[in-house]
């Protein structure tokens, strides 16, 4: 017997005759042996319709914060009303074809949030209630999304209503399911699992039967709309197991593993640290080239040579100097191979004006998934090593790490600052999301499209500490967040950091710093909203040599060209001008051999 925990999205409960088969899906699982939790998100696009009727009631005046946060309350108590139907009905349904069954919507459970509006994080969920409805051989059907606010002067559950923000069933279903100790958080869906890629772009693209939380993580906020990623947060901190699979077929689906076997805090499930651990890496040294050409092929080239050469390159940054349409390319290796990775790189012709090299560099890096969607984490990383007087070489950044070239004899110094400011352990060398190697698959698990990019460059950013703390600090200022950063040299007494953003947040970003430009006496700030940016994801790819340069080839063989690099341990990441960009996810999904020799069905609901 097992305990399972089922989530169904509101296209698996969208009518009566979809709640009928999920009535029937329950029941046989029941019939099996199992005790079953169910968790639902509201019929359809019942959510979105009940946002559109509070909009159309909306002030016309620009509202007060008072009168937001006053509207924030009764939009909560508004959006909790559809799951809420939800649940009622398939009780109903279940208790009609004679199987018990209760339901429960978040403040019954007490399912316990932060006290914050449409966006709460949950402290914990009681288990006591659900564990007595099972022992007496119920199905207990909870409302997903909604929650209970605490009362910060009693620490006791309030009766205020809060949701968790959109698309928090998911989040929902799995902190239930680490409360109560669930063998497996199952959600249904209408795609039937991971896959490979977007199909509407790659019809062959295929599906996964297994990924990591680590590289469901990076996928998630890359567009792989199919799980919150606060969902895979908590699966992965409390070792939860979960599957994504179809509501409307019995295929398996994809298993999304976690390495951690669940020792977190059930009293804040949501609200862990921001950073996890902060690591550092003295085996590395820097090699840059110095304004190479900017056209496709270059990258590829170099990247391509040192693999052939077995030299394993760890970060590499690429950023363009849109002044003079030349790239600065610096990359990280270990120690041993600097020699022939040094002789490899002079004996290109890549038309460089210099190669330098720096044998007494470390990285340091700060990881954890709590960092997806908070602006302020880079800018704390960077404000704390500029405090302490440590200049930033490079930069590079992915969606739950970030990593920073130093001098070697900084290295202490920046651990002790990191350590102050995050309150975090030390972890040595290697970062811990590294999973074990598994044999025969494919260096990567999935290639990632990111449209909704565009690129700002600070150019002339004179070279000393602080500067990038300074640029950021400005933009968490305004909220907006920021992704791939990338610092390059172009000389010795100034940097251009370039980074992407949300399209959306484009015109702010610009305003933000170009107001700042004198105040700090960097250059000028130049946006590009026409890029595109494409990742690679996949664990296994720490252990072989070359995969970024096959990405590289790739696109230089279809003759793209990379205006950006941006690597972590597990991910690639490019950026490409737009109107390439379908065609870069195609080429690099080749690349890879990624598609299956069928084509992946796309529901109706995604073609849109
Ligand atoms: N019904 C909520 C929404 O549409 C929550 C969910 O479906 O996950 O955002
Ligand atoms: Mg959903």
């Amino acid at each position: 017997m097992a305990l399972i925990v089922q989530k169904y999205g509101g296209s698996s409960v969208a009518d009566t005759d979809r709640i009928k088969a999920v009535r029937d899906r329950i029941k046989r699982t029941v019939e099996a042996g199992n005790q079953v939790v169910v968790v639902v998100s509201a019929m359809g696009k019942t959510t979105d319709g009940l946002v559109a009727l509070a909009e159309s009631l909306a002030a016309t005046h620009t509202p007060t914060l008072d009168e937001i946060a006053a509207r924030e309350r009764e939009t909560d108590l508004l959006l909790a009303t559809g799951e809420q139907v939800t649940i009622a009905l398939l009780s109903m349904a279940l208790q009609a074809v004679g199987q018990p069954a209760i339901a429960m919507n978040g403040s019954q459970v007490r399912v316990v949030t932060e006290p914050i509006h449409t966006r709460a994080r949950i402290l914990y969920v009681e288990p006591e209630q659900i564990q007595a409805a099972l022992n007496e051989g119920k199905v207990v059907v909870i409302a997903g999304f909604q929650g209970v606010a605490i009362d910060e002067t009693t620490g006791q559950p309030s009766h205020q209503i809060t949701t968790l923000g959109r698309g928090g069933s998911d989040t929902s279903a799995v902190a239930i399911a680490a409360a109560i100790k669930a063998d497996i958080c199952e959600i249904y869906t209408d795609v039937p699992g991971i896959l490979t890629t977007d199909p509407r772009i790659v019809p062959k693209a295929q599906m996964l039967t297994e990924i990591t939380c680590d590289e469901m993580l990076e996928l998630a906020s890359l567009g792989a709309k199919v799980l919150h990623p606060r969902s895979v947060e908590i699966a992965r901190n409390f070792g939860v197991k979960m599957c994504v699979r179809s509501s409307w077929l019995d295929d398996a689906g994809t298993v999304i593993t976690s390495t951690q076997d669940g020792n977190g805090n059930l009293a804040a499930l949501e609200v862990n640290r921001f950073v996890e651990a902060v690591s550092i890496d003295y085996d590395q040294v820097k090699i840059a080239l110095l304004q190479v050409p900017d056209r496709p092929g270059i990258a590829s080239q170099l990247f391509q040579s040192l693999a052939t050469h077995g030299i394993n390159v760890d970060l590499i940054i690429q950023a363009v100097q849109e002044t003079e349409g030349v790239n600065d390319i610096a990359f990280t290796i270990p120690k041993s191979q600097l020699s022939k990775a040094e002789s490899v790189t002079r004996s290109l012709d890549m038309a460089a004006s210099s190669v330098t090299v720096d044998a007494d560099v470390a990285k340091i890096s700060i990881i954890g998934v709590g960092m997806i969607g908070r602006p302020g984490v880079a800018a704390q990383m960077f404000t704390a090593l500029a405090d302490a007087g440590i200049n930033i070489q490079m930069i590079s950044t992915s969606e739950i790490k970030i990593s920073c070239v130093i001098a070697a004899t900084d290295g202490e110094k920046a651990i002790a600052a990191i350590q102050k400011t995050f309150d975090v352990p030390v972890q040595l060398s290697r970062v811990a999301s590294v999973t074990p190697y598994i044999k025969d698959t494919s260096p990567i698990r999935g290639v990632a499209l990111d449209r909704n990019r565009a690129r700002i460059a600070v150019q002339k950013v004179p070279d000393r500490p602080g500067m990038a703390a300074k640029i950021l600090d400005r933009l968490v200022e305004q909220n907006i967040s920021i992704d791939m950063i990338v610092q390059s040299q172009s000389n010795c007494d100034f940097n251009e950091i370039a980074f992407t953003v949300a399209i959306a947040d484009l015109t702010k970003a610009e305003t933000a710093l170009k107001e700042y430009a004198p105040v700090l006496g960097y250059g000028d700030v130049t946006c590009d909203a026409n890029i595109s940016k494409v990742s690679i994801v996949g664990s296994n790819m720490i252990h072989q040599p070359g995969v970024a340069a096959r990405m590289f080839s790739a696109l230089a063989n279809s003759g793209i060209n990379i205006e950006m690099i941006a690597t972590s341990e597990i991910k690639v990441s490019c950026v490409v001008r737009d109107p390439q960009a379908e065609q870069s996810l195609k080429v690099i999904h080749q690349e890879f051999n990624l598609s299956g020799d069928r084509e992946i069905e796309v529901p109706s609901v995604l073609k849109k």
